[in-house]
């Protein structure tokens, strides 16, 4: 079987290849910053970035013309992911939320005018969204919110609390679920919003991570009103909306990529670090530990092709994305945890000390392994693989 490109392709990759070596910013190299944002400055040289990208029309590289897209297949959206992850650029958790998962759920369910304002600016890296799913007491099981939007005239007015919400702070709109029908059965009486962050009535506290970064939020809304035009889709049907979002948000394809490059700055490493007065790569336990990591490493580039396959065929990947995000989170924590045990106890100095392996890459990726919580924890995306995939009764 081959897994090549068309010659198309191949010179779209070098092109992009070309761009990113060229573009990426030198600062954000400098600063030893890796595929997360940590710092206002980070999050002004990602916003920088997405913004060339979007005048690049790569944002929307498989979008319909009309939204600002390129129409283009899977594929390329795909080398694109690739080839951003291969070099390091920001990431932009901004635009992976926006562009990735709101958007093409909106370019299904939304009405003629939610596409009209909302999806052209997004196709340029004008306009960002953060996700309000999470509750208190809604986290796994999320057709549990208790956020509630009561219909009164041509207006909702929504009252509740969500938690966890990345860049709430930064956002200029909530794509957010609410319950509109409280006696229905739970997973009935949910519809989707496009809220509005700067309507009154919305309050954000910060949540400090772990790493000591404000990525997270409180969201507070106190008797918000929401025009009735930014329900998306029909009442009370929100959780099938909701669903497609989930399923677009487990579906990163780049990661096999971005593994690629630590794997390479690894074994030059090893290569040239002497432990004990052997090179690391002398030592047949950390051969034995980087040839797992590059085995693994290859079959989840399989795993992620197969989602771009069940996207080309213009469908939305269910059980693939689960699949690809739990081995991709689960593998990412691997990583992190046998580079650390290979630098030993340098391996936990961070960026701050001159000494530091990789500016401290890997001991934050430690810290930051937890996150693979977001989008669902691996005990959920086992439970759809099960059910969805090999149709094995609810658990
Ligand atoms: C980095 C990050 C970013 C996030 N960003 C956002 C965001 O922008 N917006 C947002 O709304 N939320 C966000 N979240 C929240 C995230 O979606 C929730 O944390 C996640 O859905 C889990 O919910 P919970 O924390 O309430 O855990 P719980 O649901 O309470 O789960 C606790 C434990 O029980 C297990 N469990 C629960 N139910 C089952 C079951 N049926 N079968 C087996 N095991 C089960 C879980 O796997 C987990 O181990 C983010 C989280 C992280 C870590």
């Amino acid at each position: 079987m081959n897994f090549s490109f068309t010659t198309e392709q191949e010179a779209f990759r070098t092109e992009v290849r070309e761009f990113m070596e060229k573009e990426v910013p030198s600062r954000w190299r400098e600063l030893g910053y890796g595929i997360w944002e940590e710092d206002d400055e980070s999050w002004e040289l990602t916003s920088q970035w997405v913004k060339k990208l979007g005048q690049k029309g790569w944002l929307s590289l498989t979008w319909p013309k009309e939204f600002g897209g390129q129409e283009r297949s899977h594929i390329y959206q795909l080398i694109l992911d690739e080839e951003t992850a291969r070099v390091g650029t920001p990431s932009g958790i901004e635009s992976m939320i926006t562009i990735g998962w709101v958007c093409p759920t909106i370019m299904v369910f939304g009405s003629p005018e939610q596409k009209e304002t909302i999806l052209p600016k997004a196709s340029k890296g004008e306009l960002i969204f953060c996700l309000g799913y999470s509750e208190p007491g809604a986290g796994s099981d999320l057709a549990s919110v208790t956020t509630t939007a009561v219909e009164e005239g041509d207006e909702f007015i929504l009252n509740g609390q969500k938690v966890w919400t990345t860049i709430a702070h930064r956002a200029d709109y909530c794509w957010l679920v609410a319950r509109t029908d409280l006696d229905a059965p739970k997973h009935k009486g949910l519809s989707m919003f496009i809220v509005d962050m700067k309507t009154p009535g919305i309050k954000i506290n910060p949540l400090t991570n772990i790493l000591g970064f404000h990525s997270f939020n409180e969201v507070f809304f106190d008797n918000v009103r929401i025009p009735r035009k930014n329900l998306v889709g029909q009442k009370n049907l929100g959780w099938y909306q909701l669903a497609m979002a989930l399923d677009h948000e487990r579906s990163g394809v780049g990661s096999p990529a971005a593994m690629d490059r630590m794997l390479h700055e690894l074994i030059r490493y090893c290569k040239t670090t002497r432990r004990d007065g052997k090179f690391l790569a002398d030592d047949p336990s950390v051969r034995k530990r980087i040839a797992r990591l590059a085995v693994e490493k290859d079959v989840l580039r399989m795993i992620c092709y197969r989602v771009t396959s069940v996207q080309e065929k213009g469908g939305v990947p269910n059980y693939e994305a689960s699949t690809a995000k739990v081995f991709t989170t689960e593998l990412m924590d691997r990583f992190a945890n046998t580079v650390l045990d290979i630098l030993g106890p340098y391996g936990q100095l961070d960026r701050n000390s001159r000494l530091a392996p990789f500016n401290g890459l890997f001991v934050r990726q430690f810290l930051h392994s937890p996150s693979s919580v977001g989008g669902g924890t691996s005990e959920i995306q086992r439970n759809i693989i099960a059910m969805r995939g090999l149709g094995l009764p609810r658990g």
